[in-house]
C-alpha cells in the first residue's frame, strides 16, 4: 500500500479526524497508487495518522476512512458503513405510511465520503461523487439494495464536482427495476410527486422537512410568499397550516409544474404559481404584501471565495422581503452554502434590517433533521440554516 506522506504542521486535521487531506498538505508519495486505491496517511516520520482513498485529480487527495491502522478497507468495510448509516436512519427517521422518503447516506457524515443515497418508498436514488466510492460502486449499490430492500436503484451522478474527480457523468438505473416516470412520496406534512430522472438533485429537497413544517406553523391567516419554490414543499405545507393565500415563485417552469401538480396532490386551492426570479418579483411587485415570506435560494456562495458577494446578495434579498412584509411580519431565511456560517446569516440580517428600516428578531435557528446528521469530525456537513425571524 503506498504512503501520503504529511508536511510538517500539516497533520492536525488529519489527527483529529477530519475525513480531507488537501493536496497541498502532502509531501510526497512513497510507492506506486491511482485514483480509488487504499493509502496510508502518515506523518513526517512515517507514523501512521489514517487510511483513506486516494484521488490523483482532486484538490482532496485523500478522503480518510478509518483511523484505526488495524482496520482493513475492503468490501465488508464498504458494507459495514452502509449498515451504520441505515441503522441512524431506522432509530431516527423510521419510514412508515406518513414518511415514506428519508436520506439514506449523507457523504462524510455517515464515513461515506462522496455517497449521497435517498430513498423514495421502495427506491433509491444515488450520486457518487468521489473517485474512491465511484471505483467500489457496484459493492455499494448491493449493500444498499440489501439493507433498504429497494426495488430499484437510479443514478444521478450528473454534478459538475465529478469533473474535478476526472470522473464524467452517469445517469440511468443502475441496479434493480427501473422506476415509475411518476414517483409519489410521502415527507413531512405532504405527498409529492417527483421526478427521479430530470428533478433537480436527486429529485426532492428531503433536507428542508421539518423546517417546511415550522414555517407552516406560523402560517395561519397569513398572505405566503414561497419564493424560491422549487416543487412546492414550503407554500403548500403552508396552505395545509391555514394560510389564507400563497403564492409560489420559481424561476423554472419544470418546477412549478411539479409544484402545481403537488398542490393538487394534497388538496390546495388557495395557490397561485409565479415564474420569474424572486429577486425582481420582490422588488417590481411593490403592492403586494405578504405575512409570511419564505426565501430557500439556491446556495449563492459556491466556494470559499466568493463568501463575500454572496453575503452582499443575501442581505439584498433579505431587504427587498422585508419592505414586502406586513409589520409584523415572518421571514424565513434559508441558506443551504456549507460556506456561510449562522452567525453570517444573522449579520446579513441585520445588515438587510438596517436597509430596510425594520427591526428582526430570531425566533427559532433551525438546521437539518436527523436524515442528514453533522458529523462532528467534519463541520462542512453543516450546511443548512434555516432562521425563523419576527420582522417588524
Ligand atoms: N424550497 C424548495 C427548494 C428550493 S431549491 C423546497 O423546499 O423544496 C432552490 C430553487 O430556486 C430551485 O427550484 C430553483 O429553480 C430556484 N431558483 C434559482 N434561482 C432563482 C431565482 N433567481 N428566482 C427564483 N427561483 C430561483
Amino acid at each position: 500500500m503506498a504512503r501520503i506522506v504529511l508536511k510538517p504542521g500539516r497533520t492536525a486535521p488529519s489527527v483529529y479526524h477530519h475525513p480531507w487531506v488537501f493536496s497541498g498538505s502532502v509531501a510526497r508519495i512513497d510507492g506506486p497508487c491511482a485514483s480509488g486505491d487504499v493509502v496510508d496517511v502518515v506523518g513526517p516520520r512515517n507514523d501512521f495518522i489514517a487510511r483513506g482513498l486516494f484521488s490523483a485529480q482532486s484538490q482532496i487527495a485523500v478522503r480518510l476512512v478509518t483511523w484505526r491502522a488495524s482496520e482493513a478497507v475492503d468490501d465488508d468495510f464498504f458494507q459495514r458503513k452502509v449498515a451504520d448509516a441505515v441503522r441512524l436512519r431506522e432509530r431516527f427517521v423510521p419510514l412508515s405510511a406518513g414518511q415514506t422518503a428519508r436520506r439514506a447516506v449523507f457523504s462524510e457524515a455517515d464515513g461515506l465520503p462522496g455517497l449521497i443515497a435517498d430513498q423514495y418508498g421502495d427506491w433509491l436514488v444515488v450520486q457518487f461523487l468521489s473517485f474512491g466510492l465511484d471505483s467500489r460502486r457496484d459493492i455499494i449499490l448491493d449493500a444498499l439494495a440489501r439493507e433498504l430492500h429497494t426495488t430499484g436503484i437510479y443514478e444521478r451522478s450528473d454534478v459538475d464536482v465529478r469533473g474535478k474527480e476526472g470522473l464524467t457523468r452517469r445517469v440511468g438505473v443502475a441496479h434493480g427495476e427501473e422506476p415509475p416516470e411518476k414517483l409519489v412520496i410521502r415527507d413531512g406534512v405532504l405527498a409529492y410527486e417527483i421526478d427521479v430522472r430530470t428533478g433537480q438533485k436527486t429529485g426532492h429537497y428531503l433536507d428542508q422537512r421539518e423546517n417546511r413544517s415550522a414555517a407552516a406553523a406560523l402560517a395561519r391567516g397569513r398572505r405566503v410568499l414561497d419564493a424560491f419554490s422549487y416543487s412546492g414543499g414550503f407554500g403548500l405545507a403552508a396552505s395545509l397550516k391555514g394560510a389564507d393565500e400563497v403564492v409560489c415563485a420559481d424561476s423554472s417552469p419544470a418546477a412549478l409544474d411539479l409544484a402545481r401538480r403537488n398542490a393538487e396532490l394534497n388538496g390546495c386551492t388557495n395557490v397561485k404559481f409565479v415564474r420569474g426570479d424572486a429577486g425582481s418579483f420582490l422588488r417590481e411587485q411593490s403592492g403586494e404584501h405578504f405575512g409570511l415570506i419564505v426565501l430557500d435560494p439556491p446556495g449563492f456562495a459556491k466556494s470559499s471565495h466568493n463568501v463575500e458577494a454572496a453575503l452582499g446578495n443575501y442581505t439584498d434579498l433579505y431587504a427587498a422581503a422585508m419592505r414586502r412584509l406586513d409589520r409584523p411580519g415572518v421571514l424565513a431565511a434559508c441558506c443551504c452554502s456549507q460556506h456561510i456560517q449562522p452567525s453570517q446569516i444573522v449579520r446579513a440580517l441585520n445588515a438587510a434590517a438596517v436597509a430596510a428600516d425594520r427591526q428582526v428578531r430570531i425566533v427559532e435557528s433551525r438546521g437539518q433533521p436527523p436524515d442528514h446528521p453533522v458529523a462532528a469530525n467534519c463541520p462542512e456537513t453543516a450546511y443548512l440554516k434555516c432562521l425563523l425571524c419576527e420582522v417588524n
